[in-house]
């Protein structure tokens, strides 16, 4: 089994999300006590959100080039980035590293070709549903991507840093995204990527009939599958 890095942190709600589906997963594979070989560097969010918000996209990548680094002198045979937002830095990580890094917008766009999604509507910080690095990647797959009006970007971002990072798990802001999701149904979407590693916290296949695409789970199936390939 290879061992797996994960630059974490991103926020750690998440994190715990990560470790668990990827245990999970490894001992679904394998049975009984089997779990995951995962090395996790966990960086401190604050000071990353802070650059986030100030658009210092290299001062950013400069603490997640470090967290790499460290993952890869420490073993790790492959590389996570927990988190859609900051594979903004993805680009600058891989070239600063020897081992692989798995996409997450990769991973997403793999699942929704198989499964034959054409047009697809897209949650996450307002760094992934506007800047280019993520929608450019998955309709480089021949997949249209399609993004909540600029008031519902701002909801959906407000509530992601405001509460779902601080482990606050809202019914009303759960009926925010349902509404917002419903609005984006309206322009004839197959399904719904939740590009934000932390809105499975708060929404999932029990709360709307829309086919919902949550990043953090195809992530972490894809890094089982990685981890276990011969
Ligand atoms: N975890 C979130 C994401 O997947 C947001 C936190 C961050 O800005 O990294 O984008």
């Amino acid at each position: 089994m290879k061992t797996i890095g994960l630059i974490g942190g991103m926020s750690w709600e998440s994190s715990l999300l990560y470790y668990r589906l990827i245990n999970q997963g490894v001992q679904q594979r394998l049975g009984g006590l089997h779990s995951a070989e995962l090395l996790m560097h966990s960086v401190d969010f604050a000071p990353i959100e802070n650059l986030q918000h100030r658009g210092d996209w290299e001062g950013a990548s400069k603490i997640l080039i470090d967290a790499a680094q460290r993952l890869q002198a420490g073993g790790a045979d492959f590389l996570l980035i927990g988190t859609n937002t900051m594979h903004q830095v993805a680009p600058a990580v891989t070239a600063a590293i020897d081992i692989p890094l798995l996409h997450i917008a990769d991973a997403t766009a793999q699942v929704l070709v198989s499964n034959n999604v054409r047009r697809v509507g897209l949650l996450g910080t307002a760094f992934t549903m506007e800047l280019e690095f993520y929608r450019e990647r998955i309709e480089r797959h021949g997949i249209e991507v399609v993004v909540p009006d600029l008031h519902d970007r701002q909801m959906v971002h407000d509530i992601i840093y405001q509460e779902l990072c601080l482990g606050k798990v809202d019914d009303d802001s759960r009926e925010v995204y349902l509404a917002i999701i419903d609005r984006l149904r309206e322009q004839h979407i197959d399904g719904v990527i939740l590009g934000c590693t932390e809105i499975g916290l708060l929404i999932d296949s029990r709360h709307t009939d829309m086919l919902l695409y949550d990043t953090t789970e195809i992530h972490a199936a894809q890094a089982v599958d990685f981890a276990l390939q011969t």
